[in-house]
């Protein structure tokens, strides 16, 4: 049997990107987002732009990392497989049909667009999302490392959080243990104190968390590169019927989500089952949200689980379950899983008590 080249290539994502653009007839593909090109090399850099020539007769793909000055020597020990060039000796080929990502900024855009007026630019951004949907066994420990120092910090926070304190300091209390332990937040912590938690992305202020009152966190810690997301709730003591009514019903849908969370289902599917429990006891249009996101190196990624979406769940992806009740200027309750599929169902990577 004839071994052809693409099966050797020390990057399978690039390999598998370059099939994908032969198939387009693409001359080129240009990948310059971070999260992207980490995905696709291993290599963290702010400043590159990797150049794929797809071959049409299923060899490996020609490769190049370009970047500036200051990162060559360590892109070059980082990925030693790669060929590493400064930007000033950047090389255009005869390219008519450009493989780009839509993400980009809209100066990037017409930069490119300015060096080929002629050439044909196509989004290849869904096909990167959907090979960084699917994770490494290596990034997948990566993540799930991250999401256990989450539950940890979440512990130690809990321990120092008092009432009487604002939403502020109880930011800055997790703050600090994700610097101490982790590589800091991988987006801004929030903390709701009692009725702020009606608002899903309330920003944290002044308000005082008062004895009795719920909190709710939403909270992931950055580590090697990956993200952590956590969302929990503490119910207070003795906490009103109402509460108690929806954080059960919040919970059972966060169940009911984790439990239909296998490979086959599609991201709408699987919102509507866990939307399904909280429509059905008559506060749907307080779910205002989608149910979740994929995670990795950003903290928002593909697939996504909401109301339109077709993203096919497979064993190693990663999604949140996290639905939430919202009532303006009473309560707000939010439950968030991180779960990887897997081959028969899903695992869930947090731990903390909910
Ligand atoms: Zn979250
Ligand atoms: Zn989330």
């Amino acid at each position: 049997m004839k071994k052809t080249n693409s099966g050797n290539c020390a990057y399978p994502r690039i390999a598998a990107l370059a099939k994908k653009a032969a198939r387009r007839r693409l001359d080129v593909v240009m990948i310059g987002n971070e999260a992207n090109v980490r995905a696709l090399t291993g290599v963290a850099c702010d400043n590159a732009r990797l150049v794929i020539e797809p071959s049409a007769d299923g060899a490996a793909p020609r490769t190049t990392f370009y970047t500036d000055f200051r990162y060559v020597p360590a892109v070059k020990r980082t990925a030693p497989d790669l060929k590493v060039v400064d930007f000033s000796k950047f090389a255009c080929g005869k390219w008519k049909r450009i493989g780009f990502e839509s993400c980009i900024p809209t100066r990037d855009y017409l930069d490119l667009k300015g060096a080929f007026p002629r050439a044909k630019l196509v989004d290849v951004l869904k096909d990167v999302h959907a090979l960084r949907a699917v994770k490494t066994p290596a990034e997948i420990a990566a993540i799930a490392a991250a999401e256990a120092l989450n539950d940890e910090i979440w512990a130690r926070a809990q321990e120092d959080f008092k009432p009487g304190m604002t939403e502020k300091e109880m930011q800055r209390v997790i703050r600090a243990w994700m610097n101490a332990l982790g590589d800091g937040e991988a987006f801004e912590t929030i903390v709701c104190a009692g009725a702020n938690a009606a608002e899903c992305h309330h920003v944290p202020d002044d308000t005082v968390w008062r004895d009795g009152e719920p909190l709710l966190v939403d909270m992931g810690v950055k580590l090697a590169g990956v993200c952590a997301d956590m969302t929990r709730c503490i119910m207070p003591r003795k906490p009103t019927a109402e509460y108690r009514k929806i954080y059960e019903l919040v919970l059972q849908a966060n169940r009911a989500g984790i439990a239909a969370a296998r490979p086959g289902i599609t991201g709408k599917e699987l919102d509507k089952v866990a939307r399904d429990v909280i429509r059905k006891a008559g506060y749907g249009t307080a779910f205002g949200h989608a149910l979740g996101h994929g995670v990795g190196y950003e903290i928002h990624e593909a697939p996504t689980a909401s109301r339109k979406s077709d993203w096919k769940l497979e064993p190693g992806m990663l999604v949140t379950i996290e639905p939430g009740v919202y009532l303006p200027g009473k309560l707000g309750v939010r439950i968030e899983d991180l779960v990887l599929i897997t081959k028969d169902g899903c695992e869930v990577l947090s731990h903390s008590a909910k």
